[in-house]
């Protein structure tokens, strides 16, 4: 049997792991199992998970309801084609998705990934109007800061800068960038945010197949929250110049701002939404496309006549059980009150942290808790101190910030912003000499 050591240097060489270089500079940790909110690693060492596999497995590890449900798939069957063939859990889980996201989306294109699920979107609404003879309309209006996957269509409308488009300058296609949100969730709103929104979209709308945004959360691209107000705005003006609105809630969908979707802090509905990331509970990928009645019958009577779009794996039946299994899980206690909790008791732990001199910001909204710095990180260092905690996050830029399971006890989300405070305090204290 192979070392530990002997696997991290075989991984280290051949293994190509998330942004990572090849061979990878950055320190990775070998996993042996994960159970509730806890990561065993194969040293010996356990780790409280505080970011749910990037912001998946709500309901933690290995969680029994979740496993017995794959378990009993994987007893039918694992995989079907979904071309001709249809079967139990894609159709409840398609029936659970109608129920649960507002109204008027009642038609769900299932997909592998996050990724996908944006392209999807954005080939759907292209489609849409060139079903409805304005195939001029086919570009895409979105704001900085936002992070939509890392495929050609959703890099496009990815951060210009901090999506590193230039990189890719001659294949990705322009589109139309507004200014970033800059009234914050709790401020008064002000009709200048959404200026330059609305000035993209009076200039260009009848090239414009649809506006994509991430509702009240931007993720990835910075940890920003902002005015539901600007999300409503954006469907009125949407509305108003015949433009689609696609939401992207890989990110924030199932819970995880304190509503089921962050649309409803908005009272709005999109033309198209993108779910993904915990609707498996963190079990194995699986996203979703969703859309209303009108756009999909606007393809019947277009040139294809039909999607032009259909995955392999579409709608695999073992991600599709185990997705209908969390949701009913998640609708099985008052999760509303459990964001509650965990929104409460991250403003109360990490609001000490705005006073270190690193710290640029502090934010909490429902179980998404932020601490902005002045400067990036280190992730070199900064992740093994983390470990060395017995706390798993994955801090990038200058953003250090926790999004555990919704199971977490306060105990536990108790270590994780000690660890987050120590570890900030240290970066203070390190980085004064040097400068
Ligand atoms: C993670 C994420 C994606 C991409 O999902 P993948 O499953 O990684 O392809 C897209 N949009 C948002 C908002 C995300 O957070």
């Amino acid at each position: 049997m192979q070392s530990l050591q002997q696997l991290i240097d075989f991984d280290r060489l051949h293994v190509w792991h998330p942004y990572a270089a090849m061979p990878n500079l950055q320190p990775v940790f070998p996993v042996a199992s994960a159970q509730g909110v806890y990561i065993q690693l194969m040293d010996g060492r356990t780790l409280i998970d505080g970011i749910s596999s990037w912001w998946t497995c709500i309901h933690g590890y290995n969680h029994p309801r979740l496993n017995q449900a794959a378990h009993a798939q994987i007893d039918r069957m694992s995989h079907i084609m979904f071309g001709g063939l249809t079967h139990q859990p894609a159709v409840d889980l398609t029936r659970k998705l109608i129920e649960i996201t507002p109204a008027a989306l009642q038609q769900v294109f299932f997909c592998d990934s996050g990724s996908v699920a944006v392209e999807v979107a954005m080939k759907m609404a292209v489609q849409y109007w060139y079903n409805r003879c304005l195939p001029q309309k086919q570009g895409f209006l979105t704001m900085r800061n936002g992070y939509h996957g890392d495929t050609f269509a959703a890099m496009s409308v990815c951060d210009p800068v901090n999506g590193m488009h230039h990189l890719f300058r001659n294949l990705v296609t322009q589109q139309y960038f507004a200014d970033a949100p800059q009234i914050t969730f709790e401020d008064d709103w002000q009709e200048r945010d959404i200026e330059s929104f609305a000035v993209l979209l009076a200039a260009h709308h009848d090239r414009i197949a649809a506006a994509i945004f991430e509702p009240v959360v931007q993720n990835a691209g910075g940890m920003r929250f902002y005015h539901p107000e600007y999300v409503r705005q954006a469907k009125a003006l949407c509305e108003q110049y015949d433009v689609l609105l696609i939401l992207d809630e890989i990110a924030t969908g199932f819970g995880r701002t304190g509503k089921m979707f962050a649309c409803e802090h908005a009272g709005i509905c999109p033309d198209i939404l993108c779910v993904g990331k915990a609707l498996s509970g963190g079990f194995i990928s699986l996203a979703a496309t969703l859309t209303t009645r009108e756009i999909s019958a606007s393809f019947a009577v277009g040139e294809a006549g039909v999607f032009m779009h259909g995955p392999t794996f579409m709608a695999n039946p073992l991600a599709c059980a185990v997705a209908v299994e969390n949701l009913a899980l998640l609708e099985s206690y008052d999760w509303q009150s459990t964001i509650r909790s965990i929104e409460s008791q991250l403003k109360a732990e990490l609001e000490p942290c705005r006073s270190l001199a690193a710290v640029k910001d502090v934010r909490v909204l429902g179980a998404i808790g932020v601490v902005e710095l002045h400067d990036p990180v280190d992730m070199q260092t900064i992740q093994p101190c983390f470990v060395e905690e017995g706390i798993w996050l994955r801090p990038f830029g200058r953003l250090i910030y926790t999004m555990p399971p919704y199971i977490i006890q306060p105990a536990e989300l108790t270590a994780i912003t000690k660890a987050i405070y120590k570890i900030v305090a240290q970066i203070t204290t390190n980085s004064e000499p040097q400068k």
